[in-house]
């Protein structure tokens, strides 16, 4: 996949640049460390046919949010980053579109804290995934990291190496995604999007703690709400979703994507006929701005 081109242009340290021209310091913590944040945020063309970020201030926020909890400097306004991100938008002439900030160290290889960060605004076309496709998923071996060691709830780069490790294992045999469990071996997430899974009517979801809390999670949650369909929060057992009428990863990047099997046994109901379906397709109206009635479960 190209993610760039020669018109290609990028945001960087509030100047537009070409993404070919954009240079990074080799001498970065961020390159040797893993030491930075990012967020992944979409756009979609709407229904009345314009771009709209969606969740466009939760992101900023939460990229804010991540940086400070890793006190690198952060000397941005949330308006501005949006504001930057839709002159990149037109300028690329993109509207579904992934939209990756990443905020990186300066030159600094001592394990000093940084006086200064630079913060990149990357975009690339990514049309919306249907969700059509279900996903066979497998247990991982590796759990995720430690909350006691890591600021789980902060999307930092370094994080991302045991998400990379968790998809290749999954991958490599076989599987579409990997779904990790916490260090007390409860479910945790998918190496990039969070985790639902319904049984008699009610949607349960692990609790916050070991997991990156996500803005689609949060969204499901606003949706169930409205549908009037219960959902637990709570430290979930790998038996309880064995045992699971349907299940589905959520984020931004995956959107709602429902599952096959699990470790290669079929969850117990069809995809169609679930609610978990349903959230889907509310979703869906929900990025692109089409007001739908929603079903009252
Ligand atoms: N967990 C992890 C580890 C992730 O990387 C992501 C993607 N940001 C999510 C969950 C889902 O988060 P969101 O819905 O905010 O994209």
């Amino acid at each position: 996949m190209n993610y760039y081109n020669e018109n290609t242009v990028i945001w960087l340290n509030g100047s537009i640049v070409k993404a070919s021209e954009a240079k990074i310091d080799l001498y970065s913590q961020t390159m040797h460390y893993g030491f930075g944040v990012f967020e992944g945020i979409r756009s979609y063309k709407t229904h009345s046919g314009e771009t709209r970020i969606f969740k466009a201030e939760e992101h900023f926020t939460r990229l804010q949010r991540s940086a400070e909890t890793l006190s690198m400097p952060y000397p941005f306004s949330k308006d501005e980053l949006i504001e930057a991100t839709y002159k990149v938008l037109e300028l690329n002439g993109q509207q579904d579109a992934y939209i990756r900030p990443l905020v990186y160290a300066p030159a600094n290889m001592s394990f000093a804290k940084n006086t200064e960060s630079n913060l990149a605004i990357l975009t690339w076309e990514m049309a919306p995934f249907l969700g059509e496709k279900l996903l066979k998923v497998m247990s991982s071996s590796y759990q995720r990291p430690n909350p006691k060691g890591f600021h789980i709830q902060a999307k930092a780069v370094g994080h991302y190496v045991n998400s990379l490790l968790a998809s290749y294992e999954a991958k490599s045999k076989g599987y579409d995604e990997a779904l990790l469990s916490d260090i007390n071996g409860f479910l945790a997430e998918a190496p990039g999007a969070n985790l639902f899974f319904e049984k008699d009517g009610t949607l349960f979801t692990p609790a916050t703690g070991n997991i990156l809390p996500g803005i689609t999670r949060a969204t499901v949650m606003e949706i169930c709400e409205e549908m009037k369909v219960p959902v637990v929060e709570k430290q979930c057992t790998f038996e309880e979703l064995a045992d699971a009428d349907a299940a589905f990863f959520c984020g931004t990047a995956a959107e709602v994507v429902g599952w096959e099997s699990i470790d290669s046994k079929p969850l117990r109901k069809a995809w169609n006929d679930t609610i978990s379906r349903q959230i889907q397709l509310a979703y869906k109206d929900r990025v692109t701005e089409k007001t739908a009635e929603l079903t009252t479960i």
